[in-house]
């Protein structure tokens, strides 16, 4: 029998009503694991709880709470459900995706719409099956299940705030879907790995901005003083409003010249960007200093800059490390 450490750190999953009215996380690893007793007959199970809270307050500090755990843990477990809230579940899911690289182990992040105390929840469902996945023949890497699919980390993002089909592999097959309580494998770890790496260090100064019409560019030098590296969500395949003559290609010229970093992205929810087919993309793509997100997700390029920042103080080596595929992260 597999042998899985359940890392319990809140959400919707977690939570019961307050007095003032609100949900907020109170319900223990313990308590989850008892409302879902067929779990024992599927693998031994320990249980950590690292923190309570609700994901809106999940950042790098827990990131590295929960890496630190996985590591600890690596070698006298066969795999990880890390229990989480939905909202911000797609980042730590990229996170744990640059944190820990290469994983033969699975480490499975799970939660819920619904409280799992809830009459109508989904909590039971995705809790499951997330064991069921994390003890499957082939499971792998950083993964993220909900409702019917289990999504990689670096692809997965919230594209419903109601519904319990909450998430949704961006550009990408989902590495497994389920059909009732069948696991029906699409993707299956690499038959060759290279030993799992653990990274501890992120550095968050990353903004992201997003540009709307009309925006004035005099945001861009109050930024610097207190980040390295911006990303801006463009239109479509991306561009500059004013291109190279413009007030933002100044400033962003200026931007770079102090060493810092810029991202282009896009707004598009699909299917990336690529600013060298417009003049309004291309004089500013060609800047030392700018590089394209491809089609990472917006969580997948905020995370990775914040680790590749981490690792050095190197702009050329940042920006080789963020253009780096790192798990399936650039298609
Ligand atoms: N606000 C909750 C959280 O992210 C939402 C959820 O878990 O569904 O912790």
């Amino acid at each position: 029998m597999k042998h899985i450490l359940l890392l319990a750190t809140g959400g919707t999953i977690a939570s019961r009503p307050t007095a003032a009215g609100g949900l907020a996380p109170a319900i223990t690893s313990e308590e989850l694991l008892a409302c879902v007793p067929e779990l024992a007959d599927l693998c031994a199970i320990d249980a950590v709880q690292l923190f309570n809270l609700d994901s809106t307050n999940v950042g790098p500090a827990q990131w590295q709470e929960i890496v630190r755990s996985i590591r600890e843990n690596y070698a006298a477990y066969d795999g990880f459900v890390i229990a989480h809230g939905t909202d911000t579940m797609a980042y730590t899911a990229a996170a744990l995706s640059y944190m820990i690289q290469n994983s033969a182990k699975p480490v499975v992040l799970t939660g819920s719409q619904k409280s799992i105390y809830n009459r109508d929840t989904d909590a039971r469902n995705n809790l499951y099956r997330a064991f069921v996945y994390a003890v499957s023949e082939g499971a792998w890497g950083v993964q993220l299940v909900f409702d019917n699919k289990v999504i990689l980390g670096t692809r997965a993002r919230k594209t419903r705030t109601r519904s319990f089909d909450a998430f949704s592999s961006i550009d990408y097959p989902e590495t497994a879907v389920f059909r009732d309580t069948r696991l029906i494998p699409f993707l299956r770890r690499p038959a060759e790995l290279p030993p799992v790496q653990f990274y501890d260090q992120l550095d968050p100064a990353v903004f992201v901005l997003r540009l709307v019409p009309g925006m004035r560019a005099d945001i861009i030098p109050l930024l610097a003083p207190h980040y390295r590296a911006i990303v801006l969500e463009s239109f479509g395949v991306g561009g500059l409003p004013g291109g190279e003559q413009g007030k933002m290609f100044a400033e962003l010229r200026r931007w770079c010249d102090s060493g810092r970093l810029a991202v282009f992205t896009t707004q598009v929810p699909h299917e990336g960007c690529d600013l060298a087919v417009y003049e309004v993309g291309r004089a500013v793509g060609e800047l030392p200093g700018v590089l394209e997100a491809h089609d990472m997700t917006p969580e997948a390029v905020a995370v990775k800059l914040m680790w590749a920042l981490g690792q050095t103080q190197d702009r050329a080596e940042v920006m080789r490390l963020f253009e780096t595929p790192v798990e399936i992260d650039i298609i």
